[in-house]
């Protein structure tokens, strides 16, 4: 059994708390290994350290910055199946996406390496003779990050990577669930020979290390991806404090359908993208908008390759779907299927926890199909987070536009259509971060900012060159000569 502790001012150390917690493996409950407890007396002993790595971290020109990340791409690129299996076994997305998810990481740290010559201001002509005005990003200085366990190398690489190259320095708390993999990325930072100081990762629940990072005086941002309730008490006492935040939150993503679409190719994409990763992704497609004309035809299809989707641990190679995280993300999930029946939704197929097969040790949910579902119903408009996809029949492309744009969240939506005046409406008028067109709602590239509107966000974004807003003060400055 693994044994993990916190990385301080380039030290792994035990919290004082002398206390271990458990991990254990979705797909049968294994116990994989502890981690150490933390208390916010770590969280400040890991400020204290980033403090003063950061201030000679700040002096050390972009572009050198850039060489210590170029190293962690190699490392990421050597060790991908390695951390691949990891993933697998700590948070059971199936290994083929868990390669896909090291590999963002690798794409990542590649492009920010790259960003590290790019760092750009802006010169502008003054209005008066004899002056020089320009503009400079400069570092906001210790960035406290808070990641949650559904992408665990991924989104903690869109974070460290652009704050370390804009000249940050990092205090970490990765989600309880995922510490494993956290550890792992780690490492790679030490090997790569970033300075002590700049990366520091702490261990322990929400509550207390990720309230200590929210609190912390010598904290200047938080950045934080996870749920709605978690992100908006963060946003509230970081207002109170008047702390920077950037926020990735939920999403109630929708692909829609319209009656001249490839209905083999939109059905494709809705399996893809509603039950890759058992659902439990942001981008997941949790309500398919259908033209009323098309939608028995694109259920069937539908239907059809549900049945061929296998179950299982996903580090066997032909296994589609992996357990959700654990026993309550479970019991939310049949949750909403009984409040969807009780909506009068009509359920073509799954609808219950797996206990067949040598499944019922893990954290099994069949994939799930509802329809007739009108978007006002709690399954049309919450977060489920689960293997659960709702199709809601329309008659036209506006009234589509309508239900895709109802709900709280802004994160990803899609159209499926040959139209392509129907394709660039839907480009102004979904009101998502993201929109694609003819394939489903998830597949990120790092390459552009990543988020969403309304209550998915507060307006800034991880990953691409936006990312870099997060971590950088825009600085102005005026030369007479
Ligand atoms: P979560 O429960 O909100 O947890 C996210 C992180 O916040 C974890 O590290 C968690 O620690 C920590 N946390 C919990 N309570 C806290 C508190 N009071 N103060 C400070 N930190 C606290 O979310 P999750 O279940 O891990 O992730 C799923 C959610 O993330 C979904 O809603 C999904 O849509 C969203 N998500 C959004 C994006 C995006 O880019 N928009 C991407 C991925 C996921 P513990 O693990 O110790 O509880």
């Amino acid at each position: 059994m693994e044994r993990y502790v916190n990385y301080i001012n380039g030290e792994w150390v035990p919290s004082e708390s002398g206390e271990f917690a458990k991990n254990t493996n979705p797909v049968n409950g294994e116990v994989l290994g502890e981690v150490t407890v933390s208390t916010a007396e770590d969280v400040d002993r890991a400020v204290q350290a980033a403090k003063e790595a950061q201030k000679k971290w700040a002096l050390v020109p972009a572009p050198e910055r850039a060489d210590v990340l170029y190293e962690v791409a190699y490392l990421l690129k050597e060790r991908k199946e390695h951390l691949a299996q990891i993933l697998t076994k700590e948070m059971g997305k199936v290994i083929a996406e868990a390669r896909g998810e090291v590999q963002e990481a690798i794409d990542m740290a590649f492009y920010m390496a790259g960003e590290g010559r790019r760092l750009f201001g802006e010169t502008v002509p003054s209005e008066l003779r004899d002056k020089f005005a320009m503009s400079v990003r400069v570092p906001v200085g210790i960035a406290g990050l808070i990641t949650p366990w559904n992408f665990p190398i991924a989104i903690a690489s869109w974070k460290s990577l652009p704050a370390l190259v804009a000249g940050n320095a990092v205090v970490w708390k990765p989600a309880s669930e995922t510490p494993f993999l956290a550890a792992e990325f780690v490492k790679i930072y030490e090997e790569a020979g970033l300075p002590k100081g700049l990366v520091n990762l702490v261990f322990g629940s929400g509550s207390v290390v990720g309230n200590a990072i929210v609190e912390h005086p010598e904290i200047d941002l938080v950045s934080f991806t996870g749920s709605n309730e978690v992100g908006a008490k963060i946003n509230g006492r970081a207002g109170e404090l008047l702390k920077r935040t950037s926020l990735e939150m939920g999403g109630k993503n929708a692909v829609t359908v319209l009656e001249d679409a490839d209905l083999d190719l939109a059905a494709d994409g809705i399996v893809w993208s509603a039950f890759g990763t058992s659902g439990q992704r942001c981008t997941a497609c949790s309500r398919v908008i259908v033209q009323e004309s098309v939608k028995e035809a694109l259920e069937q299809k539908v239907l059809e390759k549900m049945k061929g989707l296998k179950l299982g641990d996903g580090l066997d190679e032909s296994v589609d779907v992996g357990p959700v995280i654990n026993r309550s993300a479970l019991e939310k999930i049949h949750e909403y299927v009984k409040i969807g029946k009780e909506e009068g939704a009509k359920l073509l197929a799954g609808g219950e926890i797996v206990t067949e097969n040598g499944l019922d040790k893990g954290n099994f949910y069949q994939p799930t199909l509802f329809t007739d579902v009108k978007s006002d119903m709690r399954i049309g408009q919450e977060e489920i987070f689960g293997p659960v996809v709702s199709f809601i029949p329309v008659k036209d492309l506006d009234k589509a536009i309508e239900v895709n744009n109802s709900v709280k969240y802004g994160l990803s939506s899609s159209i499926f259509t040959a139209d392509v005046n129907k394709v660039f409406r839907a480009m102004r008028d979904f009101d998502t971060g993201i929109v694609y067109v003819n394939a489903g709602t998830t597949g990120a590239e790092i390459h552009l900012p990543f988020g969403g509107t309304k209550g998915t966000g507060n307006g800034h974004r991880d990953s691409g060159v936006a990312s870099l807003d997060v971590f950088t003060e825009w600085r102005s400055v005026y030369v007479d000569y």
